[in-house]
């Protein structure tokens, strides 16, 4: 009977045991249940901060992506209507820059003679055409600028032609005349020969000190990486091309891309970015 108990009470005490086991199991569901209950809820109020989050940012990226678009778009009608002139992307060179030069450039042609007796203040710039050849100072300096900037972009150009003296200039304007006639041209058509290429003593721009032949007096030489070299970086130590192609009717000079005359990087900047001559350039600052 004890034993009966026991095995009775035994088996209470067990039924109470799995009674509590199981009451601790359900509770312990419940809490399991509750738990996971509130972690739902939490990923779920995640989920919506993040999503307005993300919302938010979205309609700020998309708003000023918007602003810089309707910019650009300004921007671009502003280039479309406004460009009558390239834009080299140079400015002008104020008075700092070492190839500025103030007041307006000597202009040297046909109409506009070299005083008489004026004798530039030379330097030598290096041998070509069997001698020494020689530069009015300040151009002398700029251009040996030039040719070092060129050399050690692996431009190699070397001085044909720079200062000659009036004798010079009466003697290779002479010779050209002859070398006319000897073809049988008429005096006044070997003078209007040779005067394409040899300005009048008096008129030339190599009489004053302010211009090289580069590399020699070959329309060829438009066709070198020298030239095309100049073409980009000559107007930034102050040189321009001075005879160009569609200009003889205002220079009444045949195109000669191997003369480039010095005039200071300030006048240079504006002649390249207006794309005209000397003559106009000159006419322009006149009419001021
Ligand atoms: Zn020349």
């Amino acid at each position: 009977m004890a034993y009966m108990r026991n095995k009775i009470f035994e088996q209470y005490q067990s039924g109470a045991r799995q009674h509590r086991r199981r009451r601790s199991v359900k509770s312990r569901r419940r809490r399991r249940l509750r738990a996971l209950i509130i972690l739902a809820m939490f990923l779920v109020a995640a989920l919506i901060v993040g999503l307005i989050a993300w919302g938010l940012i979205h309609l700020l990226r998309n708003g000023s992506g918007g602003a810089v678009a309707s910019t650009a778009a300004s921007s671009a009608t502003l280039t479309a209507t406004s460009p009558a002139q390239p834009d080299t992307g140079q400015t002008v060179p104020g008075t700092g820059n070492p190839y500025y030069e103030p007041g307006t450039p000597p202009l040297i042609n046909r109409d506009n003679h070299i005083p008489e007796g004026y004798a530039p203040e030379l330097t030598n710039v290096g041998y070509g055409n069997g001698r020494e050849q020689q530069m009015e100072a300040r151009a002398a300096s700029a251009y040996l600028d030039m040719v070092a900037a060129a050399a050690s972009d692996g431009i190699g150009m070397s001085p044909y032609s720079g200062y000659r003296s009036h004798e010079r200039q009466q003697n290779n304007y002479n010779a050209a005349i002859q070398s006319y006639l000897v073809q049988g041209y008429s005096q006044a058509e070997a003078e209007a020969q040779t005067q394409l290429y040899y300005a009048i003593p008096g008129t030339s721009e190599h009489e004053a000190g302010l211009a090289m032949d580069i590399d020699g007096t070959n329309e060829s030489f438009a066709n070198t990486p020298a030239f095309q070299w100049l073409r980009e970086n000559a107007a930034g130590f102050g040189f321009i091309m001075r005879y160009g192609k569609d200009d003889t009717d205002i220079t009444h000079v045949a195109y000669e891309p191997w003369h480039w005359r010095y005039v200071g990087a300030n006048h240079a900047a504006e002649i390249v970015r207006q794309g005209i001559t000397l003559e106009e350039y000159v006419a322009g600052l006149a009419g001021r």
